[in-house]
Formats: C-alpha cells, structure tokens, sequence
C-alpha cells in the first residue's frame, strides 16, 4: 500500500511501478503541460486507452485544487489571521503553481483507478 502511494506519488507506471508515466520535467517552474509517454519506457505497459480517457481526470484535478485550496485557507485564515483577500490571492497562485503536479497526479490517480491486474 505504501509502495503504491509512493509510485503514485512519482507518477510510476502501475503495471510496474518502475517506468515514468510523464516526460522528465525541465526546471523547477514550469507552467507548459506535462508531456505524457504513450507506453511506459519500462515494461511497455499503455498508459492512453482510448481517446477522451483522461477527461474523468479532470475531477480529480478539480478535486484536488479545492482540497489544496482549502487546507491553506484554514492555515492562512485561521492560523496566521491573513485577510480574505490575501488568501484567495495566496490560493490563486498555490493553484497555478501546483497546476502541473496536480495535472500529472490526477491522470496518474486516473491510470491507477482502470488498472486491472492481470
Ligand atoms: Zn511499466
């Protein structure tokens, strides 16, 4: 269970656990859509089913957005007493900047979700 955490959490390939579903990033701010392999470079697993599977991805991006959203407003709100303001400006960038984490970890989450093992 902690060994899936953790692969989900490197955005491994679930058939494996070893292979990366996405591209290696470039730098440490980057804001360009992560770049997903096909099959993964390890055990040749296919990530992408059919055309459209990653729009239920969507939810769990959404999903996760307004969690990470929500847990800094109860930080920033109730603990460092910030304004209303303050935090939705906090949270609006905490969102842009956890865009491409929470892109891949959806779509990872997704994978993780329609795996069946064979
Ligand atoms: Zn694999």
């Amino acid at each position: 269970m902690m060994m899936k955490i953790l692969a989900i959490l490197n955005n491994r390939c679930p058939n494996c656990e070893k292979g990366s579903i996405f591209d290696k990033d470039r730098g440490l701010i980057n804001l360009s859509i992560p770049k997903m392999n096909k099959t993964c470079p390890s055990c040749g697993f296919q990530f992408v089913k059919e055309t459209g599977f990653f729009y239920g991805a969507m939810y769990v991006s959404y999903a996760l957005t307004v969690a990470e959203g929500f847990i800094w407003f109860l930080i920033g709100y109730f603990l460092l007493g910030l304004s209303l303001m303050t935090n939705f400006l906090i949270i609006a960038a905490i969102a842009l900047l956890l865009s491409r984490f929470n892109f891949k970890i959806s779509r990872t989450i997704w994978i993780y979700i329609f795996y069946k093992q064979h």
